[in-house]
């Protein structure tokens, strides 16, 4: 969901990352305290030695070759973020310092007002197709991906912009919660990872769209799309064509919208995508 004039007169890549890293030595220099300052929308990797599990909050899940991925969604308020490994049994816990909200704003006009200011029809079906996206956060199935995920196109192009605080038409909408990438209609989409078609369809705002689970509470979003080459419940492997680009829905131009949820987190798919040691670690004291 983008406006392309507006995109090229922006920097393309906004990378969210503003991780700093504060180590804090004690007089004693025995006892040490860590300070992680984390982006909304980021991602972090805790390493270790046979880690068993790893939590924020209620939710937990499998090490990820043998460490601990904690994705930090993006409406994730400013503030402190307990985050646990277990190991031997024994559960360890490190605090992140969630960073104020450093996204760019961005302006989009559209001409068409109804995608902005919706009829009781329109917002009564964004509120059916919502209810049924929710549903797809809480799958629990096996995981079939790794780590860094394909690229969606083949080449890749320069793009992003996630986490924009949108204005359409001077109207505060949500973050941008993808990334976006120009490309021509009708270029390939390409699954990110094996996994299966979990919900594909037409909708409001993300037109023709298609949602692919790849197991551990992963999935990715593929918008705007002008035409679907899978159907729901499919069986799709890394780098399959799952459909081609378009500019359906809310869009100005033809664009791939890129979007992952992981653990219900909104992150940055761009940092799945790239060399998993560009991936802030918890330093080890
Ligand atoms: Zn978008």
């Amino acid at each position: 969901m983008d406006n392309l004039s507006t995109m090229a007169r922006q920097p393309l890549l906004r990378t969210p990352l503003i991780l700093i890293v504060t180590l804090t030595l004690w007089s004693s220099g025995v006892a040490r305290s860590e300070e992680i300052s984390v982006a909304p929308g980021s991602l972090v990797r805790w390493p270790g030695e046979r880690i068993e599990k790893c939590s924020i909050g209620d939710r937990s899940w499998e090490p990820l070759a043998g460490e601990c991925w904690f994705p930090i969604d993006l409406l994730t308020l400013e503030g402190p973020l307990e985050v646990a490994r277990w190991r031997r049994g024994e559960r360890e816990k490190t605090i992140l310092q969630v960073a104020s909200y450093p996204y760019e704003v961005q302006r989009i006009t559209l001409q068409d007002d109804s995608q902005v200011n919706l009829s009781v029809e329109d917002l009564e079906r964004v509120r059916r197709e919502n209810q049924k996206i929710a549903g797809l956060w809480g799958l629990e199935s096996p995981r079939q991906f790794r780590f860094p995920l394909a690229p969606p196109l083949d080449p890749l192009p320069t793009g992003g912009r996630f986490g924009s605080r949108r204005f359409f038409n001077d109207q505060p909408r949500s973050p941008h919660s993808g990334a976006d990438f120009a490309a021509d209609s009708g270029t390939p989409v390409l699954a990110t990872a094996t996994g299966t078609v979990a919900l594909s369809g037409d909708f409001f705002f993300s037109g023709k769209s298609v949602f692919l689970d790849h197991g551990d509470g992963l999935i990715s979003m593929y918008f705007h799309l002008s035409g679907i080459a899978v159907e729901q419940g499919d069986s799709v492997d890394r780098g399959e064509i799952l459909g081609l680009v378009g500019a359906t829905g809310r869009a100005t131009g033809p664009h791939l919208h890129f979007g992952v949820r992981w653990h219900r987190a909104r992150i940055d798919p761009q940092l799945l995508l790239a060399p998993t040691d560009q991936i802030r670690a918890v330093p080890s004291l």
